[in-house]
This record gives C-alpha cells, sequence and structure tokens, in this order.
C-alpha cells in the first residue's frame, strides 16, 4: 500500500504539491490525470524518493520514503518507474539492458538473470528481439522494453509517467496493451497518462491534478460519467 499523508513539495518558491493526501491499496489502478504543470510527475518521483519533500509522509508498505533511516536503494527495489522518454544503454543489446539491474543491483547470476529478462521480453512481445540493439527497436518496443527491464527487478508497484506520450499514435496501442495485461495480472500501479479511454477501461479510480491539488478522485466510470470538480469538467470537455 502506499500512503501520501498530507505531502507539500516545493521547488525554491515555488509550491508544486499543495497538500497531497492519497492512498493506493495493493492490486489497484490509479491513472492520475491533469494539466501541464499540475505535478503529476513531481507526485512520482517523490513516491520513489527521487525528489525529497517538504512536508507530510509517503509511506510504501509502511516504510516511510523520506525519513532518513529508510534504505532507498531497498525501498526502490520494489517500485519500477517508466518514464515518456526511453533510457535504454544504445550499446547493450536489449538482453543486457534487461539483465543489468538484476545483476548489479540484486547481485542475480547471468543465467537466472537472463531466464527472467527472457520471460519478462516474452511478456511484452519481445522474445524475438533480446540479440538487437535498442536503436533497432521502435519507439513502442523500446518502451515495452523500459516494462520489461522494470518488471525484471520484480517490483511490487509500477509507476508509470506518461510512457505513451512520446510515441506515433500507431504505436501507442501496443504499450497500452502492455500495461492492460499488467493491470490484469494483478499489479498496483499508478498511471500518469493522457489516455482517457485507457484511464477508463484500465483503472480503478482516477485523480485528477490541478495547479498542485488534487482537485477529484472516483472509481473510473463515475469520475468520467459524472465529474464533480469544474476544473475536471473544463479539462474533459477541452480533450473531447
Ligand atoms: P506535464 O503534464 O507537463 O508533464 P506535470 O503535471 O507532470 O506536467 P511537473 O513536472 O510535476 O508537472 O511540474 C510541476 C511544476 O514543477 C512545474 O511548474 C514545473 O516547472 C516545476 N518543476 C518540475 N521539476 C522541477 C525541478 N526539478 N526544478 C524546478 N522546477 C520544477
Ligand atoms: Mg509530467
Amino acid at each position: 500500500m502506499i500512503e501520501i499523508k498530507d505531502v507539500h513539495k516545493s521547488f525554491a518558491t515555488l509550491e508544486v504539491l499543495k497538500g497531497i493526501n492519497l492512498t493506493v491499496e495493493k492490486g489497484e489502478v490509479l491513472s492520475v490525470i491533469g494539466g501541464s504543470g499540475s505535478g503529476k510527475s513531481t507526485l512520482l518521483t517523490c513516491i520513489n524518493g527521487l525528489e525529497p519533500i517538504n512536508s507530510g509522509a509517503i509511506l510504501v508498505d509502511g516504510t516511510e520514503v523520506h525519513a532518513k533511516s529508510t534504505d532507498l536503494n531497498k525501498l526502490r527495489r520494489k517500485i519500477g518507474i517508466v518514464f515518456q522518454q526511453f533510457n535504454a544503454f544504445p550499446h547493450l543489446t536489449v538482453l543486457d539492458n534487461v539483465t543489468l539491474a538484476p545483476r548489479k543491483v540484486l547481485g542475480m547470476g547471468k543465467k537466472q538473470a537472463e531466464e527472467i529478462a527472457v520471460q519478462q521480453l516474452e511478456n511484452v512481445g519481445l522474445g524475438d528481439k533480446i540479440n538487437v540493439y535498442p536503436g533497432r527497436l521502435s519507439g513502442g518496443q523500446q518502451q515495452r522494453m523500459a516494462i520489461a527491464r522494470a518488471l525484471a527487478m520484480s517490483p511490487e508497484y509500477m509507476l508509470f509517467d506518461e510512457v505513451t506520450s512520446a510515441l506515433d499514435p500507431q504505436l501507442v496501442g501496443e504499450v497500452l496493451d502492455t500495461l492492460k495485461m499488467l493491470a490484469d495480472d494483478g499489479m498496483t500501479m499508478i498511471c500518469v497518462t493522457h489516455e482517457m479511454a485507457f484511464a477508463r477501461d484500465v483503472s480503478d479510480r482516477v485523480a485528477f491534478f490541478h495547479q498542485g491539488v488534487m482537485a477529484e478522485i472516483a472509481p473510473s466510470d463515475e469520475f468520467f460519467r459524472a465529474p464533480k470538480h469544474p476544473e475536471t469538467q473544463k479539462f474533459l470537455s477541452n480533450i473531447r
């Protein structure tokens, strides 16, 4: 379970998160939507401790992310994160990209790491690409490789930050299908997304961020059927 309790976060004088309260249960899929600059990416980077917070607390399975005593490296092993921009190592094959962290961070042997990597690559439909270099993959394939790489660490939580935003429209579907498969598999996920059909059909709940505040959160069907906050209504009417 991820518990976010009255989290405030500023960059210098700019307050980006203004008291966020949110609990994500094990197995839940939450979509986070909202305008540019509303704090969505910042929330994700605070959850896995990439960014410090100014006040409040974030707990992952009861461990306070920003407590001095917390072993962040250990905590991060159970939180996978995938960003909008692919960040593959270009000089490593797909297989080596995926085995790198299990070997270096978990100290896993080559054989075991490769078994897991092949399994994850097959899961995301890249079983035939294990020996190619990332530069030879399409954007959608690179993004699926990034997902396989995160999954190879056996995370308990996955954070996705607009993983389809940099893709050509015809490649978006294959990546969303991968996310849906993960969701169906019971992964706990927070997905920052602009894909409203995905948010509606795949997530359990949808949260709307506006200027550093979580203006609304509701079960996904209710969120889209009857948005309550005027800013949510405005946002949804602009993209429909
Ligand atoms: P988008 O939809 O464009 O990705 P977002 O909701 O993810 O937007 P954030 O990236 O969380 O928004 O940014 C929130 C605010 O914080 C913005 O005003 C941004 O300029 C600012 N910000 C983000 N990261 C930093 C940083 N490292 N240093 C200073 N300001 C930052
Ligand atoms: Mg962002």
